[in-house]
């Protein structure tokens, strides 16, 4: 059963100092490190948020979020601190304007790889729980994958939002670990 680890959004705008960090942000990078190392994945993906300027999710625009992960820039990049070497594809997400990115899901690339690969169980990690994690769980689950959220690997920006995504998110069928 081919299995794929998803990272989502280690990106330095959402560490420590960054323009969107959220809260202790950095603290999944070891267990994502470590989980990126098992031979148990066969494929193992990072997304990145990568927004033009004047993405429509910024305050500038009426958004909700200050700018972040503008395209090109060091806090759109993904952490130093990951290891690299074993990710094996970077899908970017909220690439135009009007997308808003909160999903890997988002365009076709993530499913066509998954497909690829026969796919058919994910491990979602990384940031943050209740906006981006949250939303490509729930279309991994809608995809029809077997989805496991390991806690450790996940932080968030509101404690009881993400708390509330966690619980739905098992209810809809994930384990949450
Ligand atoms: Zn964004």
């Amino acid at each position: 059963m081919p299995e794929a680890l998803l990272i989502i959004d280690v990106q330095n705008d959402f560490l420590p100092d960054g323009a969107l960090a959220v809260p202790d942000g950095d603290q999944v990078i070891g267990p994502i490190n470590a989980l990126a190392a098992d031979p148990r994945f066969d494929v193992v993906v990072a997304t990145r948020d990568w927004h033009p300027a004047d993405h429509d999710s910024f305050v500038d625009q009426g958004g909700p979020w200050p700018a972040h992960c503008v395209q090109g820039t060091p806090g759109a990049e993904l952490s130093a601190d990951l290891r690299r070497e074993a990710i094996d594809a970077v899908i970017d997400t909220g690439t135009v304007r009007g997308d808003e990115g909160y999903s890997g899901f988002e365009g076709e690339e993530l499913r066509e790889l998954l497909r690829s690969e026969q796919v058919d169980a994910v491990t979602i990690v990384g940031l943050a729980t209740d906006v981006c994690v949250k939303h490509t769980a729930a279309d991994a689950l809608r995809e029809g994958l077997q989805v496991t959220i390991e806690t450790a690997g996940v932080r968030g920006i509101d404690a009881r939002d993400s708390r509330e995504a966690l619980r739905g998110l098992a209810e809809s069928g994930a384990q949450v670990n």
